[in-house]
């Protein structure tokens, strides 16, 4: 069931655009806030966010393994599924979600699409969405074309379907027979925005998890999202990761906290959580200005127990330990009477729900 390279895509345009708007936000922060400079490097996403991506699952003898490994790291990744094997094993699908990660469509039976009929392909496709949005709730709005093939018929019935096609622009060919070491230095090419292959039944991927880990942290890179606008890799959106499911466990209800501000203006900040599993959990905050606009803000907080944060989004973290601060990053300039912005993290413990401090500049 393996996938076979394509050529590699590269999109130095848009990294250009990125690297300038980093560097817009990093002269506005300097200009605005005031920070410690003991930054915490744990979760520092400031090198972008690259793809990770899991195909031909789910399967009973590796999945679970795989998913408590990606847990362990601090992982998050974009499964493809066939739609057979999610149809077999719908508590793994929905273990996939529950864990944190993105589920996509990988056809139903793993077919050579493009020597297939039109109706044949509409068949392959429109099945796996029905397996997996009886999984999981949602159907998948990423779509992953066995082997890589693709044509225009395909295309337009990814169109009908709301899918968007994503290829790879790194094979780890793990497929193909290579090593742990082999898998870990093809992660190692990853840059910014890129998604990297890789596939669900493979002991040697499942072993470079942790190495993989490591360089990701590294060169301040974050496992992200597989944006369905642009095909690309970019921070979570912060929402859970495919629609919720109803197994998804929620927090009863977010838990505002209002406090005084500095400076010109004022802003709330509430914490919710999102997903928890064993061993951890995802929240979003959301930050508001009250009624008047504020430059900038920091949102601080105190674990009540031995949390921490092993990955963040939407904001620069400082502080380590229990005690966490993060300010604006993911805006450029201001944010307006009674605007909101959100930013999200993965911690690792027990879920909780701390007093938050948003303090505005
Ligand atoms: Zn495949």
């Amino acid at each position: 069931m393996a996938d076979s390279a394509v050529p590699m895509r590269r999109r130095a345009g848009l990294r250009k655009t990125v690297a300038t708007a980093l560097a817009g936000v990093v002269a506005a922060a300097l200009a605005t806030v005031t920070l410690s400079a003991t930054a915490a490097q744990a979760a520092d996403c400031s090198g972008g966010y690259v793809g990770l991506t899991y195909d031909d699952g789910p399967n009973p003898s590796n999945t679970t393994n795989l998913l408590n490994t990606l847990k362990a790291n601090g992982l998050r990744a974009t499964f493809f599924n066939i739609g057979q094997n999610a149809q077999n094993n719908q508590s793994l699908v929905r273990a996939q979600v529950d864990a944190g990660m993105w589920v996509g469509n990988h056809s139903y039976t793993h077919p050579h699409l493009p020597q297939m009929s039109s109706s044949q392909i509409q068949s392959e496709l429109q099945r796996t969405q029905q397996a997996i949005q009886q999984a999981t709730g949602s159907a998948p709005k990423l779509f992953r074309p066995p082997y890589g093939e693709t044509n225009s018929t395909l295309q337009s019935i990814e169109q009908q379907l709301g899918l968007k096609e994503i290829i790879w622009d790194v094979d780890s060919q793990d497929w193909n027979g290579a090593s742990t070491t082999q898998i870990v230095q093809a992660a190692g090419r990853l840059q910014n925005g890129q998604v990297i292959l890789m596939h669900d039944q493979y002991a040697t991927t499942v072993q470079a998890i942790p190495q993989i880990a490591a360089n990701l942290r590294s060169r301040n890179l974050c496992a992200g999202m597989i944006s369905p606008t642009t095909g690309r890799a970019v921070a979570p959106d912060g929402g859970t990761p495919v629609s919720p499911s109803p197994t998804i466990p929620q927090s009863p209800s977010p838990t505002p906290t209002l406090t005084p501000t500095a400076g010109s203006g004022a802003c709330t900040a509430t914490m919710e959580t999102v997903n928890s599993w064993g061993g951890g959990f995802q929240s979003n905050v959301t930050v508001r200005a009250g009624s008047s606009a504020i430059r900038g803000w920091t949102v601080t907080w105190s674990w009540p127990g031995s949390q921490s944060v092993s990955q963040l989004w939407g904001g620069l973290q400082s502080g380590s330990g229990s005690s966490v601060s993060v300010r604006n990053e993911s805006w450029n300039g201001s944010l307006g009477a009674s605007a909101s912005t959100t930013f999200g993290f993965v911690a690792n413990g027990t879920a909780a729900t701390p007093t938050l401090t948003c303090s505005a500049s």
